[in-house]
Formats: C-alpha cells, sequence, structure tokens
C-alpha cells in the first residue's frame, strides 16, 4: 500500500474530531484527505470531563496554546485526583494520586524512603497527600504555574466541558482542511477481501476512501458490526457499567479547585470536576450491585442541596476493548474501540497514544500496513496496564460498608502482573524491581504505583516505631512554603 490518499473518519465525538486534527496536521503535506462524517441524529456521549497530563502534548503537537483553547472550553487546570472514602485504614481515609513536579525531588524520595519503611513494619508516615506539592496546591486551590517563573518544570492536567472542546476541535480541524459532513452511515460497502471500500449514507450520498477510522462509539459501527472483531468485556475485572451525571453550580466567588474529586460512595464512585462555569458530577457503580433509581437517590444524596431540580443523565458503559484495533483498512479509536472505567480519566490519552501509534506504524514501513500485529499487541498493552492500575483501586479498598466493596477486595480475576505487584509490596520485597521488570507495559509509573498503594495504607497493622527521614508534619510545612510562590487557581483562570 502507497500513502492513502483518502481517510474517512466515522464519528464527530473527541475522539473523531482529536483523530482528525492529529492525522491532517501530520499527513496534509502528504496531500491526504481527511473526511468526518458524523450524524446529526446519534449525539455524542457528552461526558468526559478530566484528562491525564497527556493532553498538554496533544495540543503541543497542534499548536495551540492553553490561552486559545482552554476559555473556550471552560477549562481548569488538575494538579491530580482525589479519592476520599475508599481507605478505612486511620490517617488514609482519604489519599491524593498527584501529577509530578521537578519541586518533588527531594520530598518525594522522602515519602518512597518511608513508605519502604512502614511496608517493612515500621511506623514512618506515608500518605503521599503530605509529600507532593501538588496535594497542597489543590488544597489550596492553586494554580500549577508559579506566580514568577521558578524555573522548574510542574506537571498537570486540565478539566474542561466535553462539548465545548468538540467544538473546539471541529474549528480547527476545518480551518487545517478537514472535510466535514453531517449525514449517517446507513451501510457500508466492503471489497471481496473484507476491506472497506465505501460508506453509504443516510441522503444517499457515498464517500470512498482507503483507510477508514471507527469513532462512532460504543457501538463499534465498523470494526464490530461490519468487520465482526470480537468485543473482550472486562467486567471479571472492573464491575462498573453504569453511570449517572448531574451539573452543579459553582458557589459564585468562591476559589475554583485544581483537582478531581472521586468519593467512594456504597455501590461505586462519584466524580466532581470543577469547570470555571459549573461543576460536573457523576456516580459510576455497578447495575449488579444497585438500581438506577436506587444510584441516583444515592449521588442526590451525596451532592445535597446543589442537585435540587439538576436534570440526571443515565449512561451504560461498555468497558473492555477490541482484540484487533487495527484490522483490514479500518482502525477503531475512542469508545468504539475499548473503554476502561473514567476511575483515572485516561480514555483522551488512549485516543492521543493510538492515534500517535498508529501514524508511527505506518510511516515506519513507508505505509505498508506490516506494523499492524506490533500495534495491536502494543493498544492492548496499554489497555491492559490502565485496567491493571484502575483495578488496584479497587483490590486495595478497605472498606466494610456493601457487598459491592466486599465483593471488589475479593474478586481474584485480576492479572498475574497485578497480582505478582501486590504480593511483592505486602511482603516487603523489591517492589522496585517489580515494577521495573514490568516495564512500559504498566503504563504508570513507579511514583503512580506508590501512591496508590500506600495511599490507600496497604501497611502490617501493627507497626514499630521508626527513625524516619521526614514526619508527615515536616513535610507539610515544608510544602506550604513552595505552594506559596503558585497563583490562585481562580485568578490564574480570570485574570484576577
Ligand atoms: C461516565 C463517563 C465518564 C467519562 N469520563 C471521562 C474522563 O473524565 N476523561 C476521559 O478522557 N474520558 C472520559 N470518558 C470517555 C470519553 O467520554 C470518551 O472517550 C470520549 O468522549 C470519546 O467518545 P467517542 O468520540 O469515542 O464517542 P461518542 O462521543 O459516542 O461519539 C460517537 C460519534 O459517532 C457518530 N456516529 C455513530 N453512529 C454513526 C453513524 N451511523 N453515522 C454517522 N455517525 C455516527 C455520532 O454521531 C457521534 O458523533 C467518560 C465516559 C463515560 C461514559
Amino acid at each position: 500500500m502507497t500513502a492513502p490518499k483518502h481517510i474517512a473518519i466515522v464519528g464527530g465525538g473527541t475522539a473523531g474530531w482529536m483523530t482528525a486534527n492529529l492525522l491532517r496536521q501530520r499527513w496534509a503535506r502528504l496531500g491526504i484527505e481527511v473526511t468526518l462524517i458524523e450524524s446529526a441524529d446519534i449525539g455524542t456521549i457528552g461526558v468526559g470531563e478530566g484528562s491525564t497530563p497527556f493532553l498538554r502534548q496533544f495540543f503541543r503537537t497542534l499548536g495551540i496554546a492553553e490561552r486559545d483553547w482552554m476559555p473556550a472550553c471552560n477549562a481548569t487546570f488538575k494538579c491530580g485526583i482525589r479519592f476520599p472514602g475508599w481507605s478505612s485504614v486511620p490517617g488514609y481515609e482519604s489519599y491524593v494520586h498527584p501529577f509530578f513536579n521537578e519541586a518533588d525531588r527531594e520530598l518525594g524520595n522522602q515519602f518512597f524512603t518511608n513508605a519502604c519503611l512502614r511496608r517493612r513494619g515500621q511506623a514512618a508516615d506515608a500518605n503521599p497527600q503530605d509529600f507532593f506539592l501538588a496535594a497542597e496546591l489543590a488544597r489550596q486551590r492553586r494554580a500549577p504555574h508559579y506566580e514568577v517563573d521558578a524555573g522548574l518544570g510542574t506537571d498537570y492536567a486540565y478539566h474542561f466541558d466535553a462539548g465545548l472542546l468538540g467544538a473546539f476541535l471541529r474549528t480547527h480541524a476545518l480551518g487545517l482542511g478537514v472535510r466535514h459532513i453531517v449525514d449517517t452511515v446507513a451501510r457500508v460497502e466492503q471489497h471481496d477481501s473484507g476491506d472497506i471500500a465505501a460508506l453509504l449514507l443516510a441522503s444517499g450520498a457515498r464517500v470512498d476512501a482507503d483507510l477508514f477510522v471507527d469513532c462512532s462509539g460504543f457501538k463499534g459501527l465498523l470494526i464490530t458490526e461490519t468487520l465482526g472483531e470480537p468485543f473482550h468485556p472486562y467486567h471479571d475485572n472492573l464491575f462498573n457499567d453504569r453511570a449517572i451525571a448531574i451539573p452543579t453550580s459553582l458557589v459564585e466567588g468562591e476559589d475554583i479547585p485544581s483537582e478531581t474529586v472521586s468519593t467512594a460512595l456504597r455501590h461505586g464512585w462519584a466524580w466532581q470536576i470543577p469547570l470555571t462555569t459549573r461543576y460536573g458530577n457523576g456516580y459510576v457503580y455497578s447495575s449488579g450491585f444497585v438500581s438506577d433509581d436506587e444510584a441516583e437517590r444515592e449521588l442526590r444524596e451525596h451532592l445535597g442541596a446543589a442537585a435540587q431540580g439538576a436534570t440526571a443523565r443515565h449512561l451504560r458503559m461498555r468497558v473492555g476493548c477490541v482484540k484487533q484495533h487495527w484490522r483490514q483498512n479500518c482502525v477503531a479509536i475512542g469508545l468504539a474501540q475499548g473503554f476502561i472505567e473514567p476511575l483515572e480519566a485516561t480514555a483522551l490519552m488512549l485516543i492521543q497514544f493510538s492515534v500517535e501509534h498508529f501514524i508511527t506504524a505506518l510511516e515506519q514501513d513507508g505505509f505498508e500496513p506490516g506494523r499492524r500485529e506490533a500495534f495491536n499487541r502494543r493498544v492492548a498493552e496499554m489497555f491492559e496496564g490502565v485496567r491493571d492500575y484502575v483495578v488496584a483501586h479497587y483490590q486495595l479498598n478497605t472498606r466494610r460498608d456493601t457487598d459491592y466493596w466486599r465483593a471488589n477486595r475479593a474478586n481474584r480475576n485480576i492479572s498475574d502482573r497485578l497480582a505478582s505487584l501486590l504480593q511483592v509490596w505486602d511482603r516487603g520485597g523489591d517492589f522496585e524491581a517489580a515494577l521495573e521488570r514490568h516495564g512500559a507495559a504498566l503504563m504508570y509509573l513507579r511514583p503512580s504505583w506508590y501512591a496508590l498503594f500506600a495511599g490507600m495504607g496497604r501497611f502490617a497493622a501493627e507497626l514499630r516505631p521508626a527513625a524516619q527521614a521526614i514526619t508527615a508534619a515536616q513535610a507539610k510545612a515544608r510544602l506550604r512554603l513552595m505552594a506559596a510562590a503558585f497563583s490562585s487557581h481562580r485568578n490564574h483562570l480570570m485574570g484576577g
């Protein structure tokens, strides 16, 4: 195959527009045309308001500055995720998965040392929220930006309105020359080889292309419904299959939080995502343990008066992924390729990585599809890596209030890799070596694994006194000093 002349993308959700931008940005110089078809009758999922730090790279690749896209999407900064209520271990009832900053080097190392001491039975302080700058910035509702440049790198992610981000990316893609058709794909025509030949639209129009990208959402119009690629559900690992979203108002004049809060409820967890204009809230839960009505009642109770009169949206989630993300002349991106429940807000990151790997795979072999298998292996590995990290949250929970949490903790359907990490941690073994052995397949780096295992309080109940490098109180005092050099989140966003 030579370079494709025409790529057709089905779907105008975040996945479709992210893909259209990345492909056109990269390949316009080769004269490759990109057409995106979206249906006016089939909506987008309309949620997905948090990111990982990798979204910064996405905007850099497109040459889009924060000042251009953030206000247009009511976006805020995200220093990390706080997890109240997942653990009942005293002192560890809430912890933070921080994004890591250059300024963390010293206290961060002391956290690793303390966590190792505690893992080996000594009473050293090891809650990550006491040692990482991002946790303190979030506590003080500051932006991850120094008021005066300190020459130290900070890492952070974003929150944004999913609908506005889609609209922003659409405008940008059209500016890059992406063709846009609003119509519904009614039928798909295939060659004898099985390759997709053309999309037949409800209006009677026909779109021929040599490469097709399936961004049609959970149903996987091309990859699953047309090409028959099997879907592998993760329900043995991850029980949640439903979500409810309810927006609430920001309190006028209040500082805007710079973190996502993911609070454990009785049958799942509730997200709270701050935008500049409102909060996005939702409840992710398992229909095997609670009815939709009961879940909505529980979420409303959690949100209190703020949710009164607000409309709830009920969503079904298809959790898992296809085995071959690239099959024949079709690659699936976004919900069509798979989805891991949104606990770590990883979906857009997987979209971005999948498209980037696809571009590399095609370019490396001069557009011969010989790298299809390697691409499929790497994308499967990424999904499994993220899945394991998310599953670990449920394994490590110490709640005793419902069957849901007990069943999650008792679930033995976890990967061998995760089982071995848990074992090494619990036995006081060489956790560093265990992490290194799995390398890039883990997706999450050493600090994230430490933050999760230690943050949940996964330590022996009986501890000996320790000669620790630094106590939580000393670390927090240092963090408070460091945080004073950062801007208020509200002022940074609103220019106040
Ligand atoms: C509860 C929940 C919370 C989430 N939170 C996060 C988060 O915090 N962070 C994150 O990164 N991700 C999150 N996600 C995932 C994120 O929302 C999606 O990955 C992202 O929006 C991409 O969706 P999509 O574009 O693949 O699909 P969709 O948004 O469903 O778009 C599908 C598109 O396909 C089109 N289409 C379908 N059929 C046809 C047809 N026959 N003809 C033409 N067009 C068609 C539709 O019109 C639509 O434009 C969350 C998801 C859920 C369910």
